[in-house]
C-alpha cells in the first residue's frame, strides 16, 4: 500500500499517522514533543518519530513511505522548509525540512504549519469537502485561522495569511501577546473566555467549558461572557466576509467543542451583521486534533502529485 508520513509537532504532543493517496488512515500514534528538555531534544524527537514511522510503515507494507508531510506551529517558511520561529519550542531558522530529509534517507518532505495544514484537511477531507471557498478558524489558547481557495491554502505574501486572530474588533480593548490591543483573540479565545468566567464567576478554576456548561443552565453572569465573545467572533467573521466572501466559515479548536451553545448564537450574530454580503454557512470542524497531522500528510502527497507533474 502507497503510504506517507503525516505528522503534526504541537506545543506539548505529536501525533503522526501514516496516510494512504485517498486521505485514509492506515497507522496512528502519538508521542509527546518534551519541550521541557529543551530545543535540541525536541528536534530530536521529531526527528526519531518520522524514522521510527518510516520503518512501521516498511514493517507494515514492506516498502518505504513515499513522501513525509509535517506541520509546525509558529513562523514557517514552506517554500524553503525552514521552521523561522515558534515561541513555544524555542527555534530559529531551523532547516528542518533538510534535517528531516537527510533522516530519512533522502524521502521528499514537505514542510507546512499547523493551523494552515488543518484547514487544508478540513477542506479537502472534512468539513468544508467540496467547498471551494473558505475560512478555518482555529479558537483556542490563541486563535488562528486558514484562507481556503480551490483545494489549497492562501499562506500570504509572508505566512502570515489568515491570522484572523490578529484582526481588531475592539479598538483600545484588551491587550494582546501581539502587541496591539483589542485583537479577536484577547476577546473571542478559549483562554479569553475562561479568563473572563474565572473573573465573573469567583473561581479562579473556571474555564471555557464551564462557562459553556453554565450558559446551557441559564446562568446570566456566564451568558454575558459568552455573548461578549461571540459578538467578538461575529464582527472577525463578517470582516472576513466582506474581504473574501467565503461560501462556508469553518469553526473548529477547543471553544468550538461548546456546539450549539456556540454555533446557535454565532449564526444569528452574523446574520444580524451582514448588510450586502453574503451569508456564509458557519459549521463545526470535523477533524478535531487530528486535521494538522492529516493536513501534513495531504502536504505530502501533493509534493509527489507535483513531482510527477514536473
Ligand atoms: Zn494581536
Amino acid at each position: 500500500m502507497k503510504h506517507v508520513i503525516a505528522l503534526d509537532v504541537g506545543g506539548t504532543g505529536m501525533k503522526a499517522a501514516l496516510l494512504a493517496q485517498d486521505g485514509s488512515v492506515l497507522f496512528e500514534a502519538r508521542r509527546p514533543t518534551g519541550r521541557e528538555h529543551g530545543t535540541d531534544a525536541v528536534v530530536a524527537a521529531i526527528l526519531g518519530f518520522a524514522a521510527d514511522l518510516a520503518d512501521e510503515g516498511r514493517a507494515r507494507f514492506g516498502h518505504a513511505p513515499l513522501a513525509a508531510g509535517v506541520a509546525v506551529p509558529g513562523t514557517i517558511d514552506e517554500k524553503n522548509g525552514i521552521a523561522v520561529f515558534s515561541a513555544n519550542l524555542g527555534w530559529r531558522d531551523l532547516p528542518l525540512r533538510k534535517l528531516l530529509g537527510e533522516r530519512l534517507g533522502g524521502l521528499p518532505v514537505a514542510l507546512g504549519h499547523d493551523v494552515r495544514s488543518g484547514g487544508l484537511a478540513e477542506g479537502r477531507i472534512g468539513a468544508g469537502q467540496g467547498v471551494d471557498r473558505f475560512l478555518f478558524i482555529a479558537l483556542g489558547t490563541g486563535i488562528a485561522g486558514a484562507i481556503g481557495i480551490d483545494g489549497r491554502i492562501e499562506a500570504g505574501a509572508h505566512g502570515y495569511g489568515g491570522e484572523i486572530g490578529h484582526v481588531v474588533v475592539r479598538p483600545g480593548g484588551p491587550q494582546c501577546g501581539c502587541g496591539a490591543r483589542g485583537c479577536l483573540e484577547t476577546l473571542a479565545s478559549a483562554s479569553a473566555v475562561s479568563r473572563a468566567w474565572a473573573e465573573a464567576s469567583g473561581d479562579p478554576d473556571a474555564d471555557a467549558a464551564s462557562c459553556a456548561a453554565a450558559v446551557d443552565a441559564g446562568n446570566d453572569r456566564a451568558r454575558a461572557v459568552w455573548q461578549t465573545a461571540v459578538d467578538a467572533l461575529a464582527d472577525g467573521i463578517v470582516l472576513a466576509q466582506s474581504l473574501l466572501d467565503p461560501s462556508t466559515v469553518i469553526v473548529g479548536g477547543g471553544l468550538a467543542e461548546a456546539g450549539d451553545t456556540l454555533f446557535t448564537p454565532l449564526r444569528a450574530a452574523v446574520t444580524e451583521r451582514l448588510t450586502f454580503q453574503m451569508p456564509p454557512k458557519v459549521v463545526p470542524a470535523m477533524l478535531k486534533d487530528t486535521a494538522a497531522s492529516l493536513g501534513a500528510g495531504l502536504l505530502a502527497w501533493d509534493l509527489l502529485s507535483m513531482e510527477v507533474t514536473a
